[in-house]
């Protein structure tokens, strides 16, 4: 055969990027569009929005997607237009006294770590609270001005879009993204090249990109390791947010520690306080531990010296919520770092173990932190005291209550969750510096002169407007899902916008108990098709891929709202995120909230609502234990009534029932001529006057400054002064006291005969005293007297803690006593407790000492 029948090469394609090429009359809009500060600036959103309102729907509202994407010939025709670009110019010279304002020197810096970070639903690093709450942090620390930087990860597929199949099972999407259409920049090393961080793992690097958010004045900087430096076992450390198996998740553990600390090197950043935001970023210890070593400490002094200057905030109430690593797995990756910090192997390890030298337990990142911060916190009034509780055991010698584990309630950042038409209420009645002093409960007062239609009005037209998105958002999603067109049809018809309209959104874990309200379907049923009173749900969150349970319940919840007397009545939502948040937040009449106490450490969302009118009814946990008023919410009470928790469950939700029925409905329906309820419109007075202020992010950030980041920063510096002269006397003393420790000797104790024997009279006063030995210590040892009592559940609490006064000193011997009483008739437990004693010392947990007697 001469000719073949086909005889054709493959194309070869070069891969051409156009860009719009941006005139220079708006080369402004390509600056702004790379700096978050839009998303939470309305105005700014706006604007992009105005340019090209179909390209930017069809962009997801991404505005650097939208510059990229926009017509030459529109480009033009936007230049020539005066109003627009006097516009731009206007919202440019704002933004730009924004960012050009340099940070407040006299707080503290800080670098902050977190595995992810919610900022806007553009950028797909956050799956939820934690990331929100992150997010939300970084905007308040660059609008109130503070000296912080953030360190995370740039995930090339995110968190997961959610759609659900025919019958209601979640189908995760995992979409890559283009880097490049992201409103982010890349990190440029000082020739002009992309930044690489090499970050030792086993006996190579793994290489790793660098991009910067700009979240305000704030950098954010996110590490990147999909790139073709690194083999195909390291590109996929930063493919997916808590995807992947335990050595990928150490891995990322390691790049977010260790290659963040190195991160902050290479780029010449310092600060004074280091925040580890959960567990994840604990090895950032380990990194410094080393720099300190290297540079010539002891690993002692080094230790004190990152103590110093670190925070951990644990965000779970349960143990199982840390993560834990085998020591075979975390010697694989962490076997070379002991000798770099001058220790042995065990000792890693046990600093990641509650039992020190229990070599079947695993390495605790949370139980690492705990061990090299010297503060610790919750993230409510109530995780604080169960965190206490959880990490107890790290400190024996010391009762839950008394450990120095503190909390800060979380809060929201106000300009992103708040709808503008509030903004605009509020900065119609409200004090000028609002804005600025936006914690201040006297400038919420103000809401009481506001006039109840206008209260009314605001919430009608936000629901219209969420009933509209949900009207046009979900038509083709449920066109495709729910097989039938005629009952979409019906059902976008019977979405009532003057129903009660009650809001149910956040992760789908078992303990958020999204299926209490679903425990009794016929009272539920009478409840919705009550003529009288209509009302409707409206539920939305993702469950974790792994979770089967929590998928499950989104399935039974799909199925339930599919049913002829909820059609319309019980809407599942797709997707929940920041967007979906957003609507739903600042739409719904009431935001409920039902999880398994404890479990909530604070819960964010129902804050959202506050600031929008939305009344909360949840159970007393977390966050609403502390924030909940009468007459501005409804609360499920906190009191746990049986051990059983379906028993609980059914009781729960009966008490739901029973308060939607007598109380919510009625409120809500009670009309006056005007056609609004008053008692409704008191209801979120009341919440917006006395709850709002309290919860606002900038009350989070300065509670962090006061509580934690000035205190530690003063100690940190104190230490470090002269060439870390009193971090090397405190160690040198601490090493001596251990030394001695164990000799240490209690020569002799006097009591009474009554405490002698253990009958004692209430309001007596006893004298005891005892003489210590302290083997060529200089005045190291405290001595105190602990009483306790048996609670009712049978539990060991302090009573008293009496400090005991040295009143005498010869040579090695010291005479302590104290003479007190107790006055309260009962059964006590008495003893006496020897610690060491330091004024550098930050707290007692920090060199945790403790010896317990009690002589005869
Ligand atoms: C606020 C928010 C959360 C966290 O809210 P919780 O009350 O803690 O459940 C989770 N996801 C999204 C999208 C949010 O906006």
């Amino acid at each position: 055969m001469k000719v073949k029948t086909n005889y054709v090469n493959a194309p070869v394609w070069k891969e051409v990027n156009v860009k719009s090429r941006i005139p220079e009359s708006l080369k402004m809009l390509e600056e702004m569009a790379r700096n978050i500060w839009w998303a939470w600036n309305d105005e700014a959103t706006e604007m992009f929005r105005e340019l090209d309102p179909e390209l930017w729907s069809f962009v997801k509202q991404n505005p650097v997607a939208l510059l990229e994407r926009l017509s030459y010939e529109k480009l033009e025709a936007l230049c020539n237009n005066k109003e627009v670009l006097s516009r731009i110019n206007h919202i440019y010279d704002k933004f730009k006294t924004y960012v050009n304002t340099k940070p407040d020197a006299t707080r503290p810096s800080v670098a902050y770590f977190c595995m992810e970070y919610g900022l806007t639903h553009v950028l797909k690093i956050y799956s939820g609270g934690l990331g929100i709450l992150a997010g939300d942090y970084l905007k308040e620390a660059s609008d109130s001005n503070v000296d912080m930087c953030g360190i995370g990860f740039l995930y090339r597929y995110g968190y997961f879009d959610q759609s659900l199949s025919m019958d209601g099972q979640q189908i995760a999407n995992y979409e890559a993204q283009n880097f490049g259409s992201l409103p982010i920049e890349r990190v440029m090393d000082e020739n002009g090249s992309p930044l690489v961080l090499d970050v030792p793992y086993l006996n190579y690097y793994v290489h790793a990109y660098v991009w910067k958010v700009n979240v305000g004045r704030v950098p954010l900087y996110l590490l990147d390791t999909d790139n073709e430096m690194n083999s195909e076992f390291d590109r996929p450390i930063t493919y997916q947010l808590y995807g992947g198996d335990w050595e990928n998740r150490l891995k990322q553990e390691i790049l977010l520690g260790i290659g963040g600390v190195l991160l902050l090197k290479r780029l010449g950043i310092k600060k004074d306080v280091y925040h580890c935001n959960e567990g994840h970023a604990a090895l950032c210890n380990v990194q410094r531990l080393c720099d300190y070593v290297e540079s010539g400490m002891s690993f002692e002094e080094a230790l004190e010296v990152v103590r110093a200057s670190s925070l951990y905030t644990v965000h779970t109430p349960v143990p199982a919520g840390h993560d834990y690593f085998d020591e075979g797995l975390f010697g694989k990756y962490m076997g070379g770092y002991p000798q770099r910090m001058g220790i042995s192997w065990q000792e890693l390890m046990d600093l990641g173990r509650i039992n020190p030298g229990d070599n079947n337990e695993r390495f605790c990142m949370s139980t690492f932190a705990c061990n090299t911060c010297q503060e610790v916190n919750g993230v409510s009034w109530l995780h604080g005291k169960v965190s206490q509780e959880m990490f107890a055991g790290i400190w024996k010698g010391y009762f839950p209550e008394e450990n120095h584990v503190g909390y800060v309630t979380n809060g929201v950042h106000f300009p992103t969750w708040c709808a503008s038409e509030w903004k605009a209420l509020y900065s119609k009645y409200f004090d000028k510096n609002f804005m600025a002093d936006q914690s201040n409960p006297s400038i919420w007062e103000k809401i009481y002169n506001v006039p109840d239609e206008e209260i009314w009005q605001t919430r009608m037209a936000l629901k219209n407007k969420l009933i509209n998105y949900v009207r046009n958002q979900y038509r083709d999603t449920w066109l495709k899902n729910q097989g039938d067109p005629s009952r979409v049809v019906t059902l976008m018809d019977k979405i009532n916008p003057n129903a009660l309209l009650i809001g149910f959104a956040r992760r789908f874990a078992t303990y958020k108990r999204a299926h209490l309200l679903f425990t009794d379907l016929d009272r539920l049923s009478k409840i919705v098709n009550n003529p009288d009173y209509p009302v409707q749900f409206l539920f939305a969150g993702k469950a974790h891929p792994h979770d089967g349970a929590g998928q499950g319940l989104i399935k039974k919840i799909v199925e339930i709202s599919r049913r002829p007397e909820f059609m319309g009545k019980i809407i599942f939502l797709e997707n929940y995120d920041m967007k979906l948040a957003r609507r739903l937040v600042s739409g719904v009449d009431i935001w409920m909230n039902t999880p398994t106490r404890p479990l909530e450490a604070s819960g964010t969302s129902g804050e959202k609502a506050l600031m929008n009118g939305v009344v909360n009814f949840s159970v007393l946990d977390g966050w609403w234990l502390e924030g909940y008023r009468e007459g501005a919410g409804w609360a499920l009470t906190e009191k746990r009534t049986y051990q059983n928790q379906e028993y609980q469950d059914q009781l729960d939700a009966a008490t739901i029932y029973s308060i939607l029925e007598t109380e919510i409905l009625p409120l809500y329906y009670a009309r006056n001529k005007k056609g609004y309820s008053e008692g409704w419109v008191k209801t979120i007075k009341n919440s917006i006057a006395q709850i709002a202020p309290h919860y606002t992010m900038k009350r989070q950030l300065d509670d962090y400054y006061t509580k934690f980041y000035t205190k530690e920063a003063e100690r940190f510096h104190a230490l470090a002064a002269n060439n870390f002269e009193k971090v090397k006397e405190l160690a040198a003393w601490q090493e001596e006291v251990a030394a001695k420790w164990d000799s240490i000797q209690i020569v002799s104790m006097d009591k009474s005969q009554e405490l002698r024997q253990g009958n004692v009279e209430s309001g007596k006063d006893y004298t005891i005293t005892c003489v210590v030995d302290e083997k060529g210590l200089n005045d190291a040892i405290g001595i105190e007297q602990v009483i306790t009592y048996t609670s009712v559940e049978g539990k060991e609490h302090i009573y008293s803690v009496a400090p005991m006064k040295m009143i005498k000193r010869e040579g090695d011997l010291y005479t302590f006593q104290v003479i007190n009483s107790l006055s309260n008739a009962g059964s006590f437990k008495v003893s006496y407790r020897m610690f060491p004693k330091h004024p550098y010392l930050a707290h007692r947990q920090e060199f945790c000492y403790v010896r317990w007697f009690n002589m005869d």
